[in-house]
């Protein structure tokens, strides 16, 4: 889609493209917030985390132009993420699977040159005999939990570990690694018993260097960076600490189309179950996009839009396909048929609509999928 056809200014007609969403994805922005992380972390380096199809904004794009800012180690959850995007990056970019070996998939992993988080001790012993019978060493990471309870070695495997390592090798561990559950609260107890435990990991296997934190976790200052970290959210513009101003710069535009304008008198019912009726007469317009769109129904009488700065309160419930707002505070004829409103932009942050939804800037993101027309800047 990208070039396609470029968007010239906000609420131009849509006639000629024929969509009817409008998501725009700035990668100069994302190459700045980069850089903004890799400066944070020196002289350690920054990674990018570019799983779920690099949260939503398209792996492709996002991991080619970091890798133009520097970056060459990327992060995927899933081994069929890091098939997508071995061919697409040169070979100095070291791709590493969080999810860690799946039965099956070894072999291809070391063909690939994938780099697999071990997480398990079956997982090292699977890697390891990959490595014999290939008669070669292969790379990996290595995940210990320390305090999340989802992935990676459990304190008590320690021990079996470095037992294990002595007589199943053939594996290079590069890194050492483990997550945070709470880097988000700057103030949250948990974030020094994690690292209090990873410093004791780091006492039991001294030859590996650490990599730690996420996004929040670089602002929790040096002793969480280790060689390499691991952020996501925040090279897409989200709030990597949701107690400070937000440092980094959006990435995300969307604007979604008007397909329909009325007037209604009071006591209208609007939307599925009429859970909202008019107290005067009002204004609406219906935009073309609804919860299929990644529009959680959770913003069902909560959230709104924007146009010239002015707020647009959605009223009644969400659907599948369309959003229904008041657009009485808006001059008469403003907003016509074709007209665009501001979803995500200047006057709404990822964040303000993640709050309304009940959710996360993470859920916003991912859910922001294949039926905009998407314009990389
Ligand atoms: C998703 C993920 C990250 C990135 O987290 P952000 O909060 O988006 O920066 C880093 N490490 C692991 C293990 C993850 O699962």
């Amino acid at each position: 889609m990208d070039g396609v056809v470029q968007r010239k200014t906000d609420h131009e007609p849509v006639v000629e493209t024929g969509a009817s969403g409008f998501l725009t994805i700035n990668l100069a922005a994302l190459g700045r917030n980069y850089d903004r992380l890799s400066a944070d972390v020196s002289p350690a380096h920054a990674a990018a985390v570019v799983k779920a199809d690099a949260y939503g904004l398209g792996a492709d794009r996002v991991a080619t132009e970091l890798y133009t800012r520097g970056c060459r180690h990327f992060f995927v959850a899933q081994f069929l993420e890091a098939i997508f995007l071995r061919p697409l990056l040169p070979a100095d970019a070291i791709i590493f699977v969080l999810n860690g070996l799946q039965p099956g998939n070894e072999k291809a992993c070391a063909h690939e040159g994938i780099v697999p988080v071990i997480n398990s001790l079956p997982q090292w012993q699977q890697w390891s005999a990959v490595a014999k019978q290939l008669d070669r060493t292969l790379p990996a990471v290595l995940q210990f939990d320390t305090g999340m309870s989802r992935l990676g070695l459990p304190p008590e495997d320690r021990a079996s570990l470095a037992s294990l390592m002595e007589h199943e090798n053939g594996i290079e561990v590069l890194f050492i690694m483990s997550h945070l559950a709470s880097a988000d609260d700057p103030d949250s107890i948990q974030n020094q018993d994690q690292r209090v435990e990873m410093e004791r990991i780091t006492a039991e296997f001294p030859q590996f260097p650490v990599c730690f934190a996420n996004s929040g976790g670089i602002f929790l200052g040096k002793t969480f960076h280790g060689i390499l970290a691991r952020p996501g959210i925040a090279l897409y513009g989200g709030a990597p600490t949701g107690t400070a101003e937000n440092p980094m710069e959006p990435v995300v535009n969307l604007d979604v189309a008007v397909v329909q304008v009325r007037t209604v008198p009071s006591g209208t019912r609007v939307g599925y179950s009429g859970t909202h009726v008019t107290a005067c007469q009002t204004r609406l317009a219906t935009i073309a996009a609804g919860y299929a769109d990644g529009l959680p129904r959770s913003l069902s009488g909560r959230g709104a839009v924007y146009c010239d700065g002015v707020r647009l309160p959605i009223v009644g419930r969400v659907s599948m396909d369309s959003i229904t707002i008041d657009i009485s505070a808006l001059p008469e004829n403003r907003l016509t048929l074709g007209s665009r409103v501001e979803v995500l932009g200047s006057n709404q942050t990822l964040e303000d609509l993640a709050r309304d939804a009940g959710t996360i800037s993470y859920e916003i993101l991912t859910g922001l999928r294949h039926r905009y027309q998407r314009t990389y800047r």
